[in-house]
């Protein structure tokens, strides 16, 4: 039987426009700070925007493409969690294809939830000496967080402790290509 992607979701949490409208905001925000100074790279090379996949790859394609400045972007695949919904242990599946010694680094995340992922990429690219490196994540629960990590840019505040999927967000590999972020009804989340 085949089920429309729709059947699964229980409420819509940021919909569609809330989303673009944010996207385009921090677009404008980040590339006057990088404009106005947050480079640091001595050959003033182009900002390199890291994307973790597979989650961030839609929000990574709408906020670069909200950036007019110059940069290149390239991505990492780390796994932090099996197909459940609860954290495992971080491994590297994808390293990045360039260096970034003396770069300028912007990591973009889907979500930061406990901080693990975030914290062990970090760790990993600070050890290649970029010139800069901060990090903007679409979505945040920092009342979930268990070690602390910067992050520069937020698009938003999951109010709740929430389990969210969609705009790149999966739950056993699906639902990321909802172009918005929502709940799954319990009875779709096989763990519950
Ligand atoms: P952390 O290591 O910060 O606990 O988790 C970060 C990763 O966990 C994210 O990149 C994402 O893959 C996953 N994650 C955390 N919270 C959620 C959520 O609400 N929904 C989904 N689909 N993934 C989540």
């Amino acid at each position: 039987m085949t089920t429309a992607l729709m059947d699964g979701i229980a409420r819509v949490v940021i919909s569609e426009a809330e989303i673009a409208r944010r996207v385009r905001e921090l677009g404008r925000e980040i590339s006057a700070d990088y404009r106005a100074g947050a480079a640091k790279d001595p050959r003033g090379r182009p900002l390199l925007v890291v994307g973790i996949l597979k989650g961030a790859m839609p929000f990574m394609a709408d906020l670069v493409r909200a950036m007019d400045i110059p940069l290149e972007y390239d991505f990492m695949a780390v796994s932090s969690y099996g197909n459940g919904t609860s954290p495992g242990e971080v491994r590297i599946l994808k390293d990045l294809d360039c260096a970034i010694g003396r770069r300028d680094v912007l990591v973009v995340e889907d979500i930061v939830d406990t901080g693990h992922t975030l914290q062990h990429i970090l760790a990993g690219l600070s050890a290649r000496g970029p010139a800069s490196l901060r990090v903007c994540t679409l979505l945040d629960k920092p009342h979930r967080r268990e070690v602390e990590v910067p992050v520069d840019y937020v698009g938003f505040v999951l109010p709740e402790n929430l389990f969210v999927v969609g705009y790149g967000l999966d739950y056993a590999e699906v639902y990321r290509n909802l172009p918005f972020v929502g709940v799954l009804k319990p009875e779709y989340i096989r763990d519950a």
